[in-house]
């Protein structure tokens, strides 16, 4: 059997499959493994490139568990609390505990009273939401009409889910205050999606998150890719770097194999792809009626955001700095309308002007050279690489402008490290698009705008017989623990060897 790619959906599934017995060969087009789960070092400063955080570490634990060790024996996993820093416009500042029961109290403190309880009443909802939904949708196949009947089963199950509302419309009915309004809002681009499109059932990111806890890897969230390839060749799988899948191959109506960049060809009777849908739907897959319609529903779908990224070396320490700070901007729905060509700037996205700032800074010596210094990873929600109708991150000088801008607007908000800089990589979606294939560099593959997006995402199983797919741009969606998911799903319906 051949994996395509060893991002976390590819190596995953090739771990829980060796474990069920299959000979498993997995090719990767890059010179290492990971994927967007990415490591950049120098100097001695070091950097996750891609996820930050891990939630929901139940679905890391059980795949451990399926390949025979025990997650907390092979990944150091440290809870975070706070687990983020938030700072507003207005620069009112909350730090949001690392669990669910102590954060009602910690915004009343900074929001004033009441505001606690607006939090919990939506989060109570997203608990009930994520009940209806967690077994029948995130950890089942995608099966149409079946998957609708499943979720729809019972009345109130549809009312608690409310799949006619948006994000920001269950925000408005819980919440008063407008910067946990705000807040709310963010969470919609766990999945790259706007949260004026997206669906209420996405409040369930920050129940999951403050139920379950925010989640580091020391010595960086590498380790986990890491640790999953480990389990995959302990298991027997073969780990192939260097090797481009160009088509998957049919014969008889059925997958037989693929061919690599270069000629060679590797029989298969079965092919898990990693690599992004719209890519294997496009490129490997010889085109057919089912690929077709596969096609049309990606083309009906809005792709997810992208993410620009600068990997700060930083002399000096910044007293009091969170591992993760969020600072939010006055215009947030400008910042929608701009990654997403949507509102005031219709048919034309472009970079933001004013951007929401993510900043992410471990307090880990394996980040830094000495303790007299830090490594950031700062990110801002971006459009995707598109030079034909969007933006060109390509474009010269276009990287080095906006990565002043971020810089510029760090300081607005009372993170000025410019004259600390030892020097700083930018990261466009059109890198992460070559370093990853994913097609303009969207993070999650599709977004989550609309509410049929969720059943418009292609599924765990492929047009042709003997083809799964796997990974952030199937379903059930992006982001480590969904792309875990997805693997769980994969080997279930592959079976024992
Ligand atoms: C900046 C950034 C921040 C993020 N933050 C978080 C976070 O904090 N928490 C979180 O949970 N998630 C986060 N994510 C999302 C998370 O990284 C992804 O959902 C997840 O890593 C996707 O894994 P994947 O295996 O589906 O895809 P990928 O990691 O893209 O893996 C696909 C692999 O397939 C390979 N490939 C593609 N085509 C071919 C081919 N033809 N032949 C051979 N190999 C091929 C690629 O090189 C790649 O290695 C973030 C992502 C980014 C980019």
């Amino acid at each position: 059997m051949v994996v395509v790619g060893a991002g976390m959906g590819g190596l995953a599934a090739a771990a829980r499959l060796a474990a069920l017995g299959h000979r498993v060969t997995v090719l990767e087009q890059a010179p290492g493994i990971g994927g967007k789960l990415g490591w950049f070092a120098r100097d001695g400063h070091a950097f996750d490139t891609g996820p930050s955080l891990i939630t929901l570490p139940q679905v890391h634990r059980d795949l451990f568990a399926a390949t025979g060790v025990a997650l907390e024996d092979v990944v150091d996993l440290v809870r975070l609390d706070p687990a983020v820093t938030y700072r507003f416009a207005d620069g009112t500042p909350l730090a949001v505990p690392g669990r669910r029961a102590d954060v009602p109290d910690a915004v009343d403190a900074v929001l004033g009273p009441g505001t606690g309880g607006q939090w919990a009443a939506l989060t109570a909802r997203a608990e009930a939401m994520w009940q209806v939904t967690e077994q029948p949708f995130l950890r089942s196949p995608l099966a149409g009409a079946a998957t609708l009947a499943r979720l729809a089963r019972r009345a109130s199950d549809v009312a608690t889910v409310a799949p006619w509302q948006t994000l920001r419309g269950v925000g408005t009915a819980y919440l008063r205050h407008p910067h946990l309004r705000t807040l709310l809002d963010r969470y919609a681009t766990y999945s790259g999606s706007d949260p004026r499109r997206a669906p209420a059932v996405l409040a369930t990111v920050p129940y999951v998150e403050q139920e379950f806890g925010s989640w580091y890897v020391r010595g960086g969230l590498r380790r986990l890719g890491e640790a999953v390839a480990a389990r995959a060749v302990d298991r027997g799988a073969v780990v192939r770097t260097g090797c481009a899948v160009e088509r998957v191959l049919v014969e008889g109506g059925r997958v037989c194999g693929v061919r690599l960049a270069g000629g060679e060809v590797l029989p298969a009777d079965a092919v898990v792809s990693g690599a992004d849908a719209a890519a294997l739907y496009a490129d490997l897959l010889p085109p057919s009626r089912a690929t077709r319609r596969v096609r049309r529903d990606l083309a009906r779908s809005t792709p997810s955001l992208s993410g620009f990224v600068l990997l700060l070396a930083l002399r000096g320490r910044t007293p009091g700095l969170a591992h993760h700070t969020v600072l939010f901007p006055a215009d947030y729905d400008a910042e929608f309308d701009a990654v997403f060509g949507t509102g005031r700037y219709r048919g034309a996205p472009r970079p933001v002007d004013d951007p929401t700032v993510y900043v992410s800074a471990p307090d880990d010596p394996a980040t830094r050279p000495d303790a007299g210094a830090e490594s950031w990873f700062v990110l801002v929600n971006a459009p995707r690489h598109d030079p034909d109708g969007g933006v060109d991150w390509d474009a010269p000088g276009l990287a080095d402008r906006y990565a002043q801008r971020v810089l510029d607007v760090l300081a607005a908000r009372g993170l000025d490290v410019r004259d600390r800089v030892r020097w700083c990589v930018a990261r466009t979606p059109a890198d992460l698009e070559r370093d990853t294939r994913s097609v303009g560099g969207s993070i999650y593959g599709t977004s989550s705008n609309g509410a049929r997006a969720a059943f418009l995402r292609p599924g765990n199983v492929g047009p042709v017989p003997g083809l799964f797919l796997v990974g952030g741009s199937a379903h059930p969606g992006g982001g480590l623990p969904l792309v875990a998911l997805s693997a769980e799903i994969v080997a279930r319906l592959v079976g024992p060897a």
